[in-house]
Parts: C-alpha cells; structure tokens; sequence
C-alpha cells in the first residue's frame, strides 16, 4: 500500500480533497504546492499508517520504512542537501496534523537532524555559527520534551544558569560558545534523566518524531479534546515531514502567523503578527512581542511586516487573494520568510469567533465568493450562542484593573480561578468562574472548557489562549501584561491592586479590559448581519419555529429572536408565583371537589392574566397552552417552617398537612398521578384551566380586535379514551364561555405525544387530535425507561463508555426514541393526513435533533428562547 504522500518541488501526490487520509495540515500543504504556492518540500505519512500501528500492536506496516526513504530522498534532492550530511545536512520538521486541527497532540519538531557533526555543517553553511548551536539546543529542547518527555523547567534551568553565567539577561545576547554550553548541558541533563545518550543518528531522531506524533495521538489531552468534539479516535492522525526553512537567520528573515480575514469581528482585513529573526514557535509563545502585519494596524512603537518586508508583504497579500479564491473561505495561514523568500507552511480553514463566522459568511455571500445556500452552512447554529448573551452595559460603573488583548469577544463575570482542574470543579458545582493564567497550553483545555471566561498575562492574539477561547466561543482577554500572577499565594495584582482567587472579576473580551468586581451587562444587537444571515435562513427553511416559554419576559425574547409563537406554555410554572402558590396549595390540600373548586376561583384570574399576557405578545401567532401536568405533590412546602406557615394559611394544622402529603407521595411520581390522569380524577383543575384560556383570548380579541388561535394541549396521554374525555371538559367549558360572552373563537386541541403506547395507538389518538406534540424529554424517558431526573448521575459513563453516542436527553436518540416518534407520525397521519405535529422536548433546540425533525417532516419545533435563532439556522441547514 502507499503509506507515503510527497508534496513540493513539483512533486504533488496528494490534495485538499484528501484530508482524511493525508490531515488537514498534509493535504493542504499539497494543495498549496499545487496552485503554485511557496511550500518547501516534505512527505506525509497517512493517517492509515496511524490506525494501522494502532490496530497492530503499535507496530508499523513493513513496507512503511522503504517509503520514507525514498520520499526523504526526494527532498534531498530537491534542495541539494543530504540527511545526516555533515557539510551539506537536510533538516526537517515534523508536526502531527489529524482531519481537523487539534490541540492536545505533539505539534512539532524543528531542525530534527541536528547533532555534533552536522551542527558543524550548518554553521558553515550558513556562515553563521550561533545561528547553528541555537538551532541545535532548540532541537534537542523541543525534542526533549515532546519526544523524551523531560520537563521544560529543566531546559529552562540550564539556560538561566548559563545566562548568569555569561551576565547577561537576554537570550538575543548569548554567544555561538554560550549555546554550545547550554546544548552541553542539554545532553548531560537528558542522559540523566532517560538513562540514555541524545539520538545523535538523524534516522533515529526522525523515527523517534514520528513515533511521538502517533504516540501522542491516545494521550489524555488529545482524548479529552476529542470527547469534547465528537471526533472519532479511529480518524488518527497523520504526519508531516517538511525540509526546514529559517526565520531566524537575520533581519532579513521573519515567521508569522495570520489570518486572510480578522477572526474576532470578520472585518475584511489581513490579520496576524510576524516576528523578525525568529522560529515558527517564537510567535506562538508569547516570549516576545509579536508585530502586526499591516501599516493601518500597527499601533506607535510598532513595526508593521508591511513597513519592515514590504516585498515579500506583496507576496503575501498575493498569497492571501489565491488562497481565498481557492478555497473560498477565510484561511488561517503560517509563513516563513528566509533571507526575503516567502514560504508557506500551512493553511487550514480558520478558527473564528461566530460574529465572525456571520460576517465571513455574509460578506463572501456578497462579494460573489460563495451563494447564499453556503453562506447558511457556513455557521455552527450553536455557536450563535455567543452572540446571543449580553454584552456590558456602556452606561454602568466600572473599576479597571488593567487591560489586555482583545482576544476573543463577550463579556463574562465570574470567580477567579488559577488553575484548569480548580475551574472544572467549581464549574461543576454551579459556579462561574474566570480562569486565569500566565499562559494556557493544551493541558488546560477541560478548564477553559469550564470557565465563563480566561485571562491570561502573556502571549497574543495567536496564543493558545486566544485560538482555543475563540473556537469555544469563550470571551478572552490575552497577554494583560500589566497583571502580576502569583500562583503560589492565589493572586493577581496590577497597580497595585490585588485581587484573590474567589474574587469576582468581568473581563471583556471586545476590548480586553479586566474589572474589578461584577459590571452590569445589556441585552446583544440582533442586527446587522445576524439579521441578514437569518433572513436568508428563514428563506430556505420549511420548519416553523416556536418557543418554550410561559413568562411574559421569555415570550418577548422569544419574539425578538424570532419566535413564531408558542409551542409550549408549561402552566405548572405560572403555579409558583408566591402571589398564587398558597391558592394552589389550598387547591391541593382540599379534601374534597368544593373545597378545590374554591381554591380554583382563586386561581382563577390569576391564569387569565397570563394568558391575557401571552397572548397579547404573540399576537397573530399560535399559542400552545399545555394543561396540568405534574404530580401535585411537587407544589407542598417540605421545610418544616413552610408547613406550619402553609397550615396556617388554610387554617388547618401541621398534622393534616403532613398526612395529605403522605397520601400524595408517590413512588414513581414521574409515572404516576399527573398529566392527564389529573385532569381526569380532578376535572375542575382542567375546567379552570379552559375557562382562563378563554376567557383570557375573548379578552385580548375585543382588545387587539383580531382573536388568538389558543392551542391546547393534554399531557400524558396514552389511550385515545383519555384524551376524548378531557377533550369533552375543554370542549364544554368553550360553549359556556362563548355563551356567557357573547363571544366565540377558533381553537383546537391537541395532545402530546410523549409515552411509547401513544407512539403506538397514534392511529387511535389521531381521530381525537387537532395536532400532536412530541414531549421528547418524557418520551426519551419512558422509552428507555430512564429517569430524566436520575440519569445525570450515571449517563456521563455510559457516553465515555461509548454505549450511548450521545445524552439522549440533550440529542435525540434517532434509533430509538426516533423510530417511536416515526411511528406515531406515520400512523397519526394514516388516520388524519396533514395532521399538525411539532416537538416541544429539550431536543427543539438541538440542531441534529432539528435534521431529524425535517427528515420526519414534522410542521414546527419549539425550544427555550435562547435558542430559536439556534432552531431557525439548524432548520434552513436541515432543509438544505
Ligand atoms: C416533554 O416531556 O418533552 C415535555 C416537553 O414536557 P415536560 O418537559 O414539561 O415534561
Ligand atoms: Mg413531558
């Protein structure tokens, strides 16, 4: 088999077609070199090399090693030097690149190739004999650790000491000798702490590389950040063997990363930072300060790439145009330019904010580089999220501390952290928590993943900080350099202000400023783009989407998101209101029909006036009033306090109170005595129910002279027979209301459809329902006979275990409760062709929940306000 893919010098075996084979870093590294880009050239080893070492043993094909050879002799040959030459020596990198870019695996190793004879060569043929010993501890450093796994505060150590040795404070400033002492010492160190000498033979050293790169492919970081998205551990990765180019042999050299569009805002601008005289890793890092790349960014005492390299600036600003009419998408780009010569070394699609994301999309979609269809593709409908949260209020008081980078946008409060594993637990028990550190690195990933927001105090707007933030859609203020951490005493301080771990602090990642304290926020601006993208989106989708709200204030965010109309209105919640709970409880607590049905009239106006409310909000719209649905036990106080309080109330005593509740403690409640079996021992809690709907939409009518269309809907029904009879109580109070007001209007009533045995009578059921509802949350349960409140506790298990995909409760379960709600479709609609039926479970709102509702050809999906924008997208995405 070929396991080996060159690219370069004229010599393109692969594509960007083929990225799962070659990764996402190999395939385009060939697709650059095939469009007449500056790629030096190098082989990829396939990610079927990795499956197969894994699949065997760890053990590579026989066949693999003839075929490096000959693809290594191809480099050499293309740019006239030899592997392990000792006048002439080939150097290379090698850097890992799986189908989608992934922090937590071994990124790379440069200069692989150096050692005592060849670090010889190199200084003579460069002429440049410090340039030669500075490449070589950098090898052995970056080799050390990623391949040896030695610690870099031992690296750092060695260096510090031959820096005080030398009196100096700067590395600029070590000497060619210095180097050699601080390689010296590398080698010692490492000999000691593997019991083995430092590779000194090149073919040793490159397949003691490769073999880290697939090492590192199972190591806990990779696997954590590929349970975190989704991504197979079968896909592996590949490897990238390139022939070196140098960024720091002078002032005529420079390595910068950048972006072809800016990927917080989406502006159409070049974006990135260069830094002269320096290697690929020197950006990244944070040590120095990298510059910016155009004249209009640079900022005083800056030195724009543009001013500094205008030449090879025009070459780049070529690249970027060829690269984004290639792939017709913002790219992220790596470069290097070696005595005035551009190369490149990587383009891949990039990471971006999702404000970004929609102005990228928007403006490619105007600028004619992609149609409108793509331009709905192109952004992650749950990474509007972000743009969805507030933003701090312009008008509230604020104390700065100190400020950073802009790194990645939004505003977040939240507690001071210091460390990846301390954010996670706090997270986990509810807290929002700032992360803070010097610098992130892949280690801190679970952390990031946790906080509501991460500062750090060195590094740029390329640091790892600010491109994982970005992707996570987590605000990030980067590189506040004016912040002091001390991590052993838990604080942060700037001028002189310090700030403990447990402090609060806001950061805002729009303009990289760190407060003091908790600063007010505002609602988001849905316009501008955001507008458009979803107004094109709502011109593809066939999908109605509704939201899940029962307040006056979520049915108005709802609406603002784009919300046409309610899908479910959950009454129980409006039972809670404190001005309403005693009648409530009074209701429960009766002994008898008299007693509940003069707690009802209490409750009476109350329910009108929400619907009034409701109804109001969402006028012209369709509005689905869910009747009763839990076991009435979840309203009585359990505090012993609250009993007596309650006792009081009803002029009844504590003891009765404990023995009613007695009587209505339920083993399973969740299968017990709620839902429509309510409404049918207790009819008069439907009738009140009906009569406030009514009442309440007669009401709105004569006000807004148009009627609301109410939708009601009976919970929990199994048997046809139970929705006839509370249909009939619906249906009977409809007639009496009318006939009191003088006044008739449309409605309907429906049920949901969340128990397997209304999926299988849906035939039945039909004949009785205006239209469907799939309560997906308590089908998922009664389906896998799964507690919804319980299987918190075990189902992250069986996810990591692999024996279910997915929390079925977050993202429908297809297979099976997928194949219950087809069911009931398919037979619902035999009895009733065009019947209505929407969801109304958590999965609304889920976009690969929302593709199967398509691909079933449900009429509307319902989710939490928050993510209608979310459910308009994923609908215009599914319907494509
Ligand atoms: C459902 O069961 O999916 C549903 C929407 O109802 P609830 O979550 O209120 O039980
Ligand atoms: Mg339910």
């Amino acid at each position: 088999s070929k396991w080996v893919y060159s690219f370069g010098a004229g010599h393109n075996d692969g594509g960007a077609d083929m990225r799962n084979l070659l990764g996402g870093k190999g395939a385009n590294l060939a697709e650059m070199a095939s469009i007449g880009l500056p790629v030096p050239p190098g082989f990829t080893i396939t990610t079927e090399v990795c499956t197969a070492y894994y699949d065997n043993n760890q053990k590579y094909p026989p066949d693999l090693a003839p075929q490096v050879k000959a693809a290594l002799a191809r480099i050499e040959q293309a740019v006239g030097l030899t592997f392990g030459d000792k006048h002439k020596p080939l150097l290379v990198s090698v850097r890992s690149g799986a189908r989608v870019s992934m922090p937590g695996m071994m990124d790379t190793v440069l200069n692989l190739g150096l050692n005592d004879a060849t670090v010889e060569g190199l200084g003579e043929a460069s002429g440049d004999a410090r340039f030669a010993w500075d490449s070589y501890r950098r090898f052995i450093q970056m080799y050390g650790g990623v391949v040896l796994g030695v610690d870099h505060h031992r690296f750092e150590e060695i260096i510090e000491h031959v820096k005080l040795d030398a009196g100096v404070t700067e590395d600029t400033a070590l000497t060619a000798s210095d180097w050699h002492r601080v390689v010296h010492g590398y080698k010692e160190m490492i000999q000691e702490e593997t019991g083995k000498p430092f590779p000194m033979d090149p073919e040793e050293q490159l397949w003691g590389a490769i073999g880290a790169v697939f090492g590192s492919w199972m190591n806990p970081r990779a696997n954590t950040y590929r349970r975190l998205h989704d991504i197979p551990a079968t896909w592996g990765t590949a490897v990238n063997v390139q022939a070196m180019v140098f960024g720091n042999m002078g002032d005529d050299c420079a390595t910068g990363v950048c972006f072809t569009r800016d990927p917080s805002t989406g502006e159409n601008v070049f974006y990135g930072e260069y830094l002269v005289n320096a290697q690929g890793e020197d950006v990244v890092a944070g040590i120095r300060t990298p510059q910016p790349m155009s004249k209009a960014r640079a900022k005083p005492g800056e030195v724009a790439m543009e001013t500094a390299m205008p030449a090879a600036y025009a070459e780049l600003m070529e690249v970027r145009r060829t690269l984004e009419r290639h792939y017709k998408d913002m790219q992220d780009i790596e470069f290097t330019v070696q005595q005035n010569k551009l190369y490149m070394l990587q383009t891949r699609n990039g990471k971006r904010t999702a404000a970004a994301a929609l102005r990228v999309a928007v403006e490619m979609a105007e600028e004619g580089l992609i149609d409108r269809k793509e331009a709905i593709k192109r952004v992650n409908p749950a990474s509007l999220d972000q743009l969805l949260h507030p933003t701090l209020d312009p008008k509230a008081p604020r104390v700065l501390l100190s400020k950073g980078l802009p790194a990645s946008p939004g505003a977040a409060s939240g507690i001071v952290v210091f460390s990846a594993d301390e954010a996670e637990i706090r997270a986990a028990k509810g807290e929002q928590v700032i992360l803070v550190r010097i610098e992130t690195s892949p280690e801190d990933i679970h952390g990031m993943h946790a906080a509501r927001g991460i500062l750090t105090t060195r590094g740029g707007m390329t640091s790892h900080a600010a491109v994982v933030a970005r992707g996570m859609g987590r605000p990030c203020v980067a590189g506040a350099g004016g912040i002091a951490i001390d991590y052993g005493a838990q604080t942060l301080s700037a001028g002189g202000r310090v700030v403990r771990a447990g402090d609060t602090i806001t950061l805002d990642g729009a303009t990289g400023e760190v407060f003091i304290g908790t600063v007010a926020m505002v609602e988001p601006m849905l316009s501008g783009d955001f507008a458009t993208l979803m107004g094109w989106a709502d011109q593809v989708r066939r999908l109605k989407v509704r939201t899940n709200a029962e307040t006056p204030l979520d049915a108005e965010t709802a609406k603002k998101f784009g919300a046409e109309g309610i899908g479910l209105c959950r009454t129980e919640h409006m039972f809670f209101d404190p001005a309403r709970i005693g009648a409530v409880r009074q209701m429960i607590m009766a002994s008898d029909e008299r007693g509940r049905r003069t707690a009802l009239a209490r409750l009476l106006p109350f329910q009108r006036q929400d619907f009034i409310d409701l109804f109001r909000i969402m006028a012209g719209l369709p509005v689905t009033i869910r009747l009763l649905d839990p076991p009435l036990h979840e309203f009585l106080p359990h505090a012993d306090g609250e009993l007596e309080e309650v006792a009081e109330a009803l002029g009844t005593d504590v003891e009765a109170m404990r023995r009613r509740a007695a009587e209505l403690a339920e083993a399973n409640p969740m299968l017990g005595h709620r839902g429509c079996r309510l409404g049918i021992t207790y009819p008069e809690i439907y009738e009140m129910q009906a009569r406030a709907i009514f009442e309440g939409a007669i009401a709105v009518a004569k006000e807004l002279g148009r009627a609301p269309v109410p939708e009601i809907m009976i919970p929990l029904v199994g048997a046809r027979r139970e929705l006839e009879i509370t249909r009939a109580q619906v249906e009977k109070v409809a007639a009496e209301v009318f006939e009191e007001s003088g006044t008739a209007i449309d409605y309907v009533v429906g049920t949901m459809i969340e128990l397997p045995r209304a999926c299988i009578t849906a035939d039945k059921i039909a004949g009785v329902a205006d239209f469907f509802s799939f309560g997906t949350n308590d089908l998922t349960q009664t389906v896998f006979g799964l507690s919804r409140d319980d299987a918190g506790k075990f189902l992250p298990a069986y996810v990591d275990a692999g024996i279910l995909p997915k929390d079925p409760f977050v993202s429908l379960d297809v297979e099976g409760v997928g194949a219950m709600v087809r069911i009931a479709a398919e037979r619902g609609r035999a009895t009733k062709p065009g019947l209505k039926m929407g969801i109304c479970g958590e999965h609304g709102g889920d976009p690969a929940s929302i593709a199967f509702c398509e691909e079933v050809g449900l009429d509307y999906i319902s989710c939490s306000p928050y993510r209608v924008p979310v459910a308009r997208l994923a609908a215009a995405q599914a319907a494509l």
